[in-house]
C-alpha cells in the first residue's frame, strides 16, 4: 500500500475572490460616532476590507447596522486595552470616549485606552508594517493662551485635574505615537481634532450641541454653562472624516489640526439653535464644571497647505441635519 499525499484543502471562500479588496483597515472605536461616519466612507471604496474593534463603550452595533454581514465588513468586540492580533495595511485608531462625562466616568479607565490601547495599536502596526492614524483632540492645548491654536503651540494642561485623563493621555499617545516612529520607522499619522457634530452622537451624550438639540426638542431649557462666553469651533462629521482619510492617505505625519475655525460662545450657540429648533425654549445658565477650556479656535492653515482640506458644511447647514437625526431617534416630529 502506497502512502499519498492527503488531497488539498479545498480553496478558502476568500471575499477577494469577489471582491478585489486589496487594502484591509481596521478602525478601533468604530462602533462610535465619527467611526461609523468613516466606516461608512470607507466601505464606500469596493477596494477596501475595514474591521472594526470596539468595546461598545460609548460606541454601539446599531451605528454600523447597514454593514453587519456584508463581506467586506468584520465587526470585533474587543478591547483596546489588550493586545489584538489581527493583519492589516492601515489602523484608524479612535477607541476613546470623547464626551466629558464618560471620560471622566472611569478615569484610570481613559488614562489606560490611551496609553495602553495606543501602545498596543503601535505594537501591531510594527509587527505588520501598517500606517496608523491617531485621533487625537485640541483637548492636548488645555486652556489655551494663543489663540487660534497653531500645531506649534505645547498648550497650557493641567496634569493633575478631572480632565487630564483625556487630554493627558492624549498627549502621552502623541508622544508614544512619535517614539515609536522614530524608533522603529513606523508610518504615523495624527490628527488633533476640534469639537465635532453631527447625526448619531449619542442622545445623552453630554456634550454641548447634543444636549441642546436634544433639549430644544423636549421643549427643555438649554443649559448654557456659566459664564457661555467661553468659545468652540464646530466641524460637521462628513467633513472630519474627509479630512482624516486626507492626512491618512497624505504624507505628512502631523499633527494636523482638524476642525472648523468658525467660533462660536456658547451662549451664541443657544440662541442658533433655539432660533432654528424651537424659538419659545428658554435659555438657562448653569454651573460649569472645573477646568473648561474658555476659548478654542483651530488654526488649519496647515491642513489646507498640506491636505488641501478645509470644512465645507457651515453650523446653520449641520445643525438642522442633526435636529432631522435626533427628531426620529426621539419619535418628536415636525409640528
Ligand atoms: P465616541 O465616544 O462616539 O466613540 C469612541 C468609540 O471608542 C466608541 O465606540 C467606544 O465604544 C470605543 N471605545 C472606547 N474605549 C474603548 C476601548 N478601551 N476599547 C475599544 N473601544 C473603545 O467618540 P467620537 O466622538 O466618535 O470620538 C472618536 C475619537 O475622536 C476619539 O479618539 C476622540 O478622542 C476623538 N475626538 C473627538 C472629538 C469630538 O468632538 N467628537 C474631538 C476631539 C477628539
Ligand atoms: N501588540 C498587539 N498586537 C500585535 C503586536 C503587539 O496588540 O500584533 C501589543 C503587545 O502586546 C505589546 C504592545 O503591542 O503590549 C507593544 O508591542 P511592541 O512589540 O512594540 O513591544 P513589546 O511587546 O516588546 O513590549
Ligand atoms: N456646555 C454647555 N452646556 C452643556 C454642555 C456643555 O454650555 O449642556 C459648554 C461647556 O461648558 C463647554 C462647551 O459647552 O464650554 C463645550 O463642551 P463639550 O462638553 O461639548 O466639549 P469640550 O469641548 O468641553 O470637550
Amino acid at each position: 500500500k502506497t502512502t499519498s499525499k492527503p488531497p488539498p484543502l479545498p480553496s478558502p471562500l476568500r471575499f477577494s475572490k469577489f471582491y478585489q479588496s486589496n487594502m484591509r483597515i481596521l478602525v478601533t472605536g468604530g462602533a462610535g460616532f465619527i467611526g461609523s461616519h468613516l466606516v461608512d466612507k470607507l466601505m464606500e471604496n469596493e477596494k477596501n476590507e475595514v474591521i472594526v474593534a470596539d468595546n461598545y463603550f460609548t460606541g454601539s452595533k446599531d451605528n454600523l447596522r447597514k454593514w453587519i454581514g456584508h463581506p467586506r465588513f468584520e465587526l470585533i468586540r474587543h478591547d483596546v486595552t489588550q493586545p489584538l492580533l489581527v493583519e492589516v495595511d492601515q489602523i484608524y485608531h479612535l477607541a476613546c470616549p470623547a464626551s466629558p462625562i464618560f471620560y471622566k466616568y472611569n478615569p484610570v479607565k481613559t488614562i489606560k485606552t490611551n496609553v495602553i490601547g495606543t501602545l498596543n495599536m503601535l505594537g501591531l502596526a510594527k509587527r505588520v508594517g501598517a500606517r496608523i492614524l491617531l485621533t487625537s483632540t485640541s483637548e492636548v492645548y488645555g486652556d489655551p493662551l494663543i489663540h487660534p491654536q497653531p500645531e506649534t503651540y505645547w498648550g497650557n494642561v493641567n496634569p493633575i485635574g478631572v480632565r487630564s485623563c483625556y487630554d493627558e493621555g492624549k498627549r502621552v499617545a502623541e508622544t508614544l505615537m512619535f517614539d515609536y516612529h522614530r524608533q522603529h520607522g513606523i508610518e504615523i499619522r495624527i490628527a488633533r481634532i476640534f469639537n465635532t457634530y453631527g447625526p448619531r452622537m449619542n442622545i445623552d451624550d453630554g456634550r454641548v450641541v447634543s444636549n441642546f438639540i436634544a433639549q430644544a426638542l423636549r421643549g427643555e431649557p438649554l443649559t448654557v454653562q456659566k459664564p457661555g462666553t467661553q468659545t468652540r469651533s464646530f466641524c460637521y462629521v462628513s467633513d472630519m472624516v474627509d479630512g482624516l482619510i486626507r492626512l491618512m492617505e497624505g504624507e505628512h505625519t502631523g499633527p494636523i489640526n482638524i476642525g472648523n475655525p468658525g467660533e462660536f460662545t456658547m451662549v451664541e450657540l443657544a440662541e442658533t439653535i433655539k432660533e432654528l429648533i424651537k424659538p419659545d425654549v428658554e435659555i438657562n445658565m448653569v454651573e460649569n464644571t472645573p477646568d473648561d477650556p474658555r476659548q478654542r479656535k483651530p488654526d488649519i492653515t496647515k491642513a489646507k497647505e498640506l491636505l488641501g482640506w478645509e470644512p465645507k458644511v457651515k453650523l446653520r447647514d449641520g445643525l438642522p441635519l442633526m435636529e432631522e437625526d435626533f427628531r426620529l431617534r426621539l419619535g418628536i416630529s415636525k409640528e
